[in-house]
């Protein structure tokens, strides 16, 4: 089944007191799910498609940031001003901030559907800090999808790479082009590209990735949790290939079930 119109994530992108306009139905088996991969990988293309196939939410702490920077600086805590100064320049939030945004949707980790983390956590503190939360919850990860690209690919792809205004949809010039240039498909908004796939901005991000993120890879492997994937092809064959390395995972024994 497909969630369409999809989920707007009000919960998760406006904060808890915010209800979501169609949450994912109660499924018999919520994944609980989070993508790693370097910046580019297409984390948040396969994000919206296994959303799409597993009705489980979308979580995203980039979506999270960019819909508190298009707010009215008035609206914005001091923390969240100086969070979106390090976006920016494509360097990480500082974790404390990160995790205050988490810790406080932790609402959205027991979402009836599940939950696809994208972009979080990416340090090992947030990582832990995560792991103590979902244990409180008596929640436990599915898997921990690890995109695998070549770095070159890589940076063609960031540099390509239009992101709608409106409604956030990702698009790519040559390989995924809008059937009108500059506008989105879905929603008529306008495509532009990100501050931070400037070439400066993906220098930086690439280099954080390296420091911080890629422990995460041997965190989760020891937990006996990571699934590599190879993120070559199209998204849709990408998407194919990880529906199926998911599908050979053991239901983890937990609590809720
Ligand atoms: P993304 O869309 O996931 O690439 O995130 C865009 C930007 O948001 C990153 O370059 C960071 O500045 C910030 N950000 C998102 N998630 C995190 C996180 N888990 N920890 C620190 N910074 C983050």
């Amino acid at each position: 089944m497909n969630l369409d119109p999809p989920n707007d994530r009000a919960a998760w992108l406006d904060g808890p007191s915010a209800v979501c306009s169609s949450p994912p139905p109660g499924n018999t088996r919520p994944w609980r799910l989070i993508l790693l991969g370097a910046p580019g990988v297409g984390k948040g293309t396969q994000a919206d498609l296994l959303r799409q196939r597993l009705n489980a939410c979308h979580l995203s702490t980039g979506d999270l940031f960019r819909a508190a920077a298009t707010r009215n600086g008035c609206q914005l805590s001091p923390a969240m001003v100086i969070a979106l100064g390090f976006m920016r320049r494509g360097a990480l939030v500082p974790d404390s901030t990160v995790w205050e945004m988490v810790h406080e949707r932790s609402s959205c980790l027991r979402c009836r559907g599940g939950f696809i983390l994208d972009g979080f956590p990416r340090t090992l503190m947030q990582a832990e800090s995560l792991q103590r939360l979902l244990h409180d919850e008596k929640l436990c990860l599915d898997a921990v999808v690890n995109y695998e690209l070549p770095l070159d690919e890589i940076v063609q792809r960031l540099s390509g790479r239009r992101t709608c205004e409106k409604c956030k949809a990702v698009y790519h010039v040559s390989r995924q082009p809008s059937k009108t240039e500059g506008v989105c498909d879905r929603c008529d908004g306008h495509l532009c590209q990100r501050d931070d796939d400037r070439p400066e901005a993906i220098a930086v991000r690439m280099k954080t990735y390296e420091h911080s993120t890629e422990p995460l890879i041997h965190f989760y492997r020891n937990h006996g949790l990571l699934l590599p994937i190879a993120a070559q092809g199209s998204p849709e064959e990408i998407c194919t290939r990880t529906l199926a390395a998911l599908q050979k995972t053991p239901v983890p024994a937990r609590p809720d079930r």
